[in-house]
This record gives C-alpha cells, sequence and structure tokens, in this order.
C-alpha cells in the first residue's frame, strides 16, 4: 500500500468517523484465507459515506421514469453522465435510437488496453411499467418509506445501476493502480430486447464495451429469519423462445356450427401443452445448485435434493421438487407457457382462423425443434400448425466457475455473509448477459444485496422496493469484489 493511499483511507475514516451509525466494515483482512486466494488488506475504505451519495442517486434515477416502452433512457444516461463528469471522468453517451441511449466510461490500467483482461460493471436503466391503481405510493416520486425506497426500478435494475457507480467512482477517487481496465455501463432496452438493447449497443460499439469478465443482474443474496440463507450466482440462463399455433377451419354463421371450428381445435391443442411435462435435464450447474441447497433447506426437501439424480428415487425426488417450487420445476426442464390467445371478430361469427402463442424456456443444450416435434405428436390435430416464431433468443455458453474471478465473488460472499454458501444459479428467466457469454465475456449475475423471497417478488410486480440497509451493504461488498479483482497492491 502507497502513502497516497494510506491518505485517502485516513481521509476516508475522517469523513464518515462522525456519522457512521451503520455498522459497515471493511473485513476482507479478516478470518482464514479460503478458496486459494491470498488474504489481503483492504483496497478500499469505510464505504458509508460512498452508500449514502450511492442512495441519493438512486433516488433520482427512480424519479426519472424510463418505463419501457418508450423507455427515454436518455435522460438517465444523461444524469449518470453528470455524476461521472463530477468525478473527473469521462463518459460517452451511445445513441441507440432517438431518445435511447446507453452510457459508458472507463477506467484505464494502461495506455493499450487488453479486452480479454477488462472488467464489465452492466446494468439496464428501462424498467417495466406500473398499474399505478395498485401501488400505495407514486412509483417514480422516490419515496422512503419505514426504511425502503419504494419505486419502479428501485430493485430492477437501477439498484445496480447505483451500485455499480459507487463501485466506479470508489476505484477514481481512490486513485488506484488497476491491473485491468474497469468499464462502466448502463444500458437501454433490457426489458423488451429490441431495438436499442445491448444487441444493438454491441454490434455498433463493442470496441468501447469488450471485456473479458462482467457483473450483471441475475443473482440474489436470499434472506430468510433475518439471516442471509445463501448467494445465488448467475453462471447461465434459459433460453427464451416463442411459437404460433394457428389452427385453421372453416368460417362461418355462428347458429350452424361445423366440426371444424379453429377455435374449438384450437382450445384442445392448448390443453393437451398446457398438460405437457417436459423431461428433466439436470445441467451441471442445477446439479451444484441443488446440492449446495440441501445443507440448509429442511431435512426433508434436503433429502430430495440430494437423490435428484440416483436411478431408484431421482425420478419421485424431481416429482417433489417441481410441486414443492414452479422454479425449481423450471430450472429442471424447459417449460412452456400459453400466454396469448386470439380469435373471432363478433360473437354470432365462426372464424376460420384461430391463434395462441406459447411462450418456452428452453434449457441451455436443448433444442426448440425437438421440442416442436413432441408437440406435434401430442397434439395431432392436421388443422393446428406449430410455428417457432423469429424473436427467440440465443443460447449462450455458461459462464466458467473456474475462473478466479468466481473464486473471488465465492470467497467474499461466503465471508461477508457469515459462511452462508454461495451457489452457482441458473435464472430461469434471460438477462443481458446472455448477450455478454456469446461474446465470450465470463459474465456472473450478482447482486450482492440482502433480499427476503417476499421483496424480490415485487421486481415487475406491485410497489416494488429496496432494504435501504441492504442496499448499503451491497455497495459495500460490491466495492471491495470490483477492487480486490482489479486493483494492484
Ligand atoms: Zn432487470
Amino acid at each position: 500500500m502507497n502513502w497516497k493511499r494510506w491518505s485517502f483511507l485516513i481521509l476516508c475514516v475522517i469523513a464518515v468517523g462522525g456519522w457512521s451509525n451503520v455498522p459497515l466494515r471493511a473485513q476482507i483482512s479478516q478470518g482464514p484465507p479460503a478458496m486459494g486466494i491470498p488474504e489481503s488488506q483492504s483496497l478500499v475504505g469505510d464505504t458509508t459515506a460512498l452508500a449514502r451519495e450511492a442512495q441519493d442517486w438512486l433516488v433520482d434515477l427512480v424519479k426519472i421514469n424510463t418505463t419501457n416502452p418508450p423507455g427515454n433512457e436518455q435522460a438517465a444516461a444523461k444524469y449518470i453522465a453528470g455524476i461521472l463528469t463530477k468525478e473527473g471522468i469521462t463518459p460517452e453517451i451511445l445513441d441507440v435510437t432517438p431518445g435511447r441511449s446507453a452510457v459508458v466510461a472507463r477506467l484505464r490500467s494502461s495506455v493499450v488496453a487488453d479486452p480479454s483482461r477488462a472488467l464489465l460493471l452492466v446494468a439496464h436503466m428501462d424498467v417495466v411499467g406500473v398499474d399505478r391503481s395498485k401501488w400505495t405510493v407514486d412509483p417514480f416520486g422516490g419515496v422512503i418509506k419505514d426504511g425502503y425506497l419504494y419505486g419502479r426500478g428501485s430493485i430492477d435494475d437501477k439498484s445496480m445501476v447505483a451500485a455499480n457507480l459507487a463501485a466506479f467512482v470508489a476505484l477514481k477517487r481512490g486513485n488506484v493502480h488497476l491491473n485491468r481496465d474497469v468499464i462502466f455501463l448502463a444500458t437501454a432496452d433490457e426489458e423488451q430486447f429490441g431495438d436499442a438493447s445491448l444487441k444493438i449497443l454491441i454490434a455498433k460499439y463493442w470496441d468501447k464495451l469488450a471485456a473479458g469478465f462482467a457483473i450483471n443482474e441475475g443473482g440474489k443474496v436470499v434472506l430468510k429469519n433475518g439471516k442471509v440463507q445463501y448467494t445465488a450466482v448467475q453462471v447461465g440462463e434459459k433460453v427464451s423462445v416463442n411459437i404460433s399455433v394457428t389452427a385453421t377451419g372453416k368460417g362461418g354463421h355462428a347458429s350452424v356450427p361445423t366440426k371444424q371450428n379453429p377455435v374449438v381445435h384450437l382450445a384442445a391443442a392448448v390443453e393437451k401443452i398446457g398438460d405437457y411435462t417436459a423431461p428433466v435435464h439436470l445441467t451441471s450447474i442445477v446439479r451444484r445448485y441443488f446440492e449446495g441447497l440441501s445443507a440448509i433447506e429442511d431435512d426433508e426437501t434436503g433429502k430430495w435434493m440430494r437423490v435428484l439424480d440416483t436411478p431408484d428415487r431421482g425420478e419421485h425426488a424431481q416429482r417433489v421438487l417441481s410441486d414443492m417450487s414452479p422454479m425449481w420445476n423450471s430450472m429442471m426442464r424447459d417449460t412452456i407457457a400459453p400466454t396469448m390467445l386470439q380469435a373471432g371478430v363478433r360473437a354470432n361469427v365462426i372464424p376460420s382462423e384461430a391463434r395462441a402463442v406459447l411462450n418456452v424456456r428452453l434449457l441451455p443444450g436443448d433444442t426448440i425443434d425437438v421440442l416442436v416435434n413432441e408437440l406435434n405428436k401430442l397434439v395431432n390435430d392436421p388443422t393446428v400448425k406449430l410455428e417457432v416464431l423469429p424473436d427467440g433468443g440465443l443460447a449462450a455458453p455458461n459462464s466458467s466457475m473456474d475462473t478466479e474471478f468466481y473464486a473471488l465473488i465465492t470467497k467474499l460472499c461466503a465471508k461477508e455473509f457469515g459462511g452462508a454458501p454461495v451457489l452457482p444459479f441458473m435464472s430461469t428467466g434471460a438477462t443481458d448477459s446472455a448477450q455478454l457469454r456469446l461474446h465470450n465475456v465470463q459474465a456472473y449475475g450478482l447482486r450482492p444485496i440482502p433480499m427476503t423471497e417476499e421483496d424480490d417478488a415485487r421486481i415487475h410486480g406491485d410497489d416494488e422496493r429496496l432494504p435501504l440497509a441492504s442496499f448499503a451493504k451491497g455497495v459495500d461488498l460490491l466495492t471491495r469484489i470490483v477492487a480486490e479483482f482489479s486493483v494492484t497492491r
């Protein structure tokens, strides 16, 4: 540690010493070494003041309505650019479509960048819409109540925009020597994955974003009975594909019905598909996830998790666990959810066509053609046609669980949360990380903000809210993970 860093730490201690009522401490220097990574002294000081600032940024970001569509992320991008500029960092606003922009900034480790070493901190600025009548507060008011920040995006994903920004700014303020470039990126259009999304951004501006490693959303720290139960680090995700189901028949007057009514054929097909259960495929990530979880679940649940893969009791265990949790069910197999139905224009007219849409979530490694074949056999109706729609996601390789970065995340999360297990996780939902993984980025889904399942479930729902004490903890942990990975001592 050089004198500059010492003086930075001393200044930090003086700056926050007066009101450090949140019990945050840099804990890197405590405890035994783990995961083969040598123990080190803290590279960042007390983050209490930083977390307060990040909270203010987050409140401001929630007040900027970036409901997608239309998104309007440019306003949020400009706000973030203003913060970066104040810190002496030069941001770049990347325009994607009118009114929709991303913002990127880089802290350099050397004159010539080595993208394969660079660390990308990425989060999205857009949010999903709200049903205002169901909210108890203004979803864009930045309301703080009972220790929570309420608002659309307070968790997904503006909390991570603000936390990433804090970690990034901390490196700059610390005047540290980086051993890799660190890139901050706030993206647009994650929720719709349309023409302003990361996919387009990568196509247009890859040289500005290229990295070997990334932290993105997709993971979670699960809080139960006031204690962290486990940390899930997302290393892979399911693939979303839509299928249209079209029944073609004979239209005519509803007073003279025939057997060729497409509404009836479609309804029968959708019922069969709805009852279908795809076979279980346990991927390596899911195996490790259940293995780790079995140690902390109740005895009964843990027992089933441990025999999940055995020839004699595996099948029964898969059924029990699928019934216990729809998410576990979805982690073990391809799922199909009929989501849209469309037929008819008048109550007294039989239409000549009826249509449904199925949203399929494939396990990585499974192919849609195999599933469509299976469904065709099941429906067994020549008037019904299944067609894969062109807007499907692409299967990306999983991120490695053997990188130095994954080991570091595991070590610091375990230590922070009293030894609670850190498990690899395959999310059932899609994130921008698939795009990154397709470009050889080892992207890890990490939201280091401890939250109950109940609060987590408010994402995309009513009264989304972020526990602020947990947010401060998340800022601290994220800052230390980023510093430990990218700062030369
Ligand atoms: Zn999100």
